[in-house]
């Protein structure tokens, strides 16, 4: 079976990984020419992805490009503490969470591709794809055609294939809130902690590296949507500069990434035809630390079912297997924003209810995330078996 993948991220890459682990001719198409840069943010891989890296045999690599945070502690504004948690600590196994830079994870699951057989083609931009009997034709911005069995579309949130799929299908739509983010030094956080303040203008991250710098972003509700032109460091201190840990750590901030707003996308209705699929962002950003750890878990599961039936039926199961999963996990994200971008009332409430709620039902109220298993009959089935079309 001759697969093209779509976008050389985090779903692109593991997506290629686990096709090449079928026996599938993988080859993948990245738009920018050398995307695995530096290129944005840190970004955290829970349980679930974990164990998906694990099974594909590409968990030792990711670790050993990030750091595990073992708690997360929960403040309001005024520095009270509202919770603090095991990060998806899973009874079962020692898999808890490992925090890195985008542009680390990227690179990683690239070369991993790459050393599993796939092939990586930069500076190609979709543009089409038409299917004609069992074929499918993707044509890009270059010029260049390809033909194959299967497109997989991870082109992420502004993906084409998901235009492509269905012209009706809705566009990302500004999310109220914008993300900010930079490395500070010599601020005495503690290490192993993923710190998360409720603040007066939106929510603050921080973390303490292993090599002792402290890694923030902030997420800023702005009911508008700003000109990102004119967002400069000191705004964001002035925004923060009522919450003491936040104001502390832009204090000593060294290293500044230009601001980018944050999206939502509405329920994508077609995630298929008969020879395309949309996998990770492109069919559902969803945010709230699991957007990495999702596309990990579609990329087995699209792998798993491709190796138990043809590709029209394979990707029905796929749907039916993911629909319920993704729709629980964007109700929980949305969850996740309202509590970010929170007015005065609702902030006094919350500080008010969550230190209980915490105690009580955050354990028990999270485990689906973390517990649900993709993995379970793919660590039986045997390497690099070949696949019907
Ligand atoms: C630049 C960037 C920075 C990010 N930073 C953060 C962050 O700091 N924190 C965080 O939590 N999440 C971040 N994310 C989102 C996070 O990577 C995703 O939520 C998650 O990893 C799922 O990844 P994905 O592969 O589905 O989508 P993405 O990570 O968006 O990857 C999609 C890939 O497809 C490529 N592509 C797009 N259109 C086409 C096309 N027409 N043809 C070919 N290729 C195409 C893109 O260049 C990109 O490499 C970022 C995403 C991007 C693109």
């Amino acid at each position: 079976m001759r697969v093209i993948v779509i976008g050389g991220g985090v779903a692109g890459a593991t997506s290629a990984v686990a096709l090449r682990r079928i026996g599938a001719e993988v080859t993948v198409y990245e738009a920018y020419a050398d995307p695995a840069g530096q290129v944005g943010s840190f970004l955290s891989l829970a349980a679930n992805g974990l164990r998906g890296l694990g099974a594909l045999g590409c968990l030792e690599m990711v670790q050993r490009a990030g750091f595990n945070v073992p708690r997360q502690r929960m403040w309001a504004e005024t520095g009270r503490l509202l919770g603090d948690t095991a990060r998806g600590r899973l009874a079962e196994d020692s898999l808890m969470s490992v925090t890195l830079m985008r542009g680390r994870l990227v690179e990683a699951l690239r070369a991993q591709a790459v050393h599993a057989g796939a092939q990586l083609v930069t500076g190609q931009r979709l543009v089409d794809a038409v299917t004609e009997g069992t074929t499918v034709r993707a044509e890009f911005d270059s010029g260049l055609t390809t033909e194959a069995d299967l497109l997989v579309g991870a082109d992420g949130i502004w993906s084409a294939t998901r235009r492509i799929l269905d012209p009706k299908a809705p566009e990302p739509r500004y999310a109220g809130l914008y993300s900010a983010s930079g490395v500070a030094h010599d601020v005495d956080v503690e290490p192993g902690v993923f710190n998360i303040v409720f603040g007066r203008n939106g929510a603050f991250i921080y973390l303490a590296t292993p090599d002792r710098a402290v890694w923030w972003a902030a997420q800023v509700a702005s009911p508008r949507q700003p000109d990102l032109a004119s967002i400069e460091l000191d705004l964001i201190k002035r925004l923060y500069q009522h919450e003491q840990m936040p104001a502390t750590v832009l204090a000593a901030t060294t290293e500044w990434h230009r601001p980018t707003l944050m999206h939502v996308l509405a329920g994508v209705p077609v995630w298929r035809t008969d020879r395309t699929v949309l996998v990770g962002d492109s069919g559902h950003p969803v945010g709230a630390g699991q957007g990495a750890s999702m596309a990990i878990e579609d990329a087995i599961v699209l792998a798993r079912a491709l190796q138990e039936a043809d590709v029209r039926g394979a990707l029905a199961v796929y749907e039916q297997k993911r629909r319920a999963r993704i729709a629980k996990m964007v109700k929980s994200a949305s969850a996740n924003r309202d509590a970010k971008t929170a007015g005065p009332i609702a902030r006094r409430a919350r500080n008010l209810i969550m230190p209980a709620a915490m105690k009580l039902f955050y354990e028990r109220g999270t485990s689906w995330l973390y517990t649900h298993d993709v993995t379970a009959d793919w660590q039986h089935t045997g390497h690099n078996t070949p696949t019907q079309t």
